[in-house]
C-alpha cells in the first residue's frame, strides 16, 4: 500500500497525525507530509482510517502498490 498527501489540497487540520503519527507528520509550512510511502502492514488499518477522517480529502492510497 502507498499513499500520498497532496499538499496544495491539505489544509493541515492534522486528523491524519492524530490518527498515525507512524505515518504522517507535518511540515514546518503547516500542510501532512508522509513519513514512509510504502506503508507498513501494521499500520494500514490506520491510515486508512486517516484517509476517511481526512476533513479535505488530501490523502490517495494506492491499495496495490507496494
Ligand atoms: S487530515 Fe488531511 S487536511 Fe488534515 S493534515 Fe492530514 S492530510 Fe492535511
Amino acid at each position: 500500500m502507498k499513499v500520498t498527501v497532496d499538499a496544495g489540497i491539505c489544509a493541515g487540520f492534522s486528523v491524519c497525525l492524530g490518527v498515525c503519527p507512524e505515518v504522517f507528520e507535518l511540515h514546518e509550512d503547516g500542510y501532512a507530509v508522509v513519513r514512509v510511502v510504502e506503508v507498513p502492514p501494521e499500520h494500514e488499518d490506520a491510515v486508512r482510517q486517516a484517509v476517511s477522517q481526512c476533513p479535505s480529502n488530501a490523502i490517495a492510497l494506492d491499495e496495490d502498490a507496494g
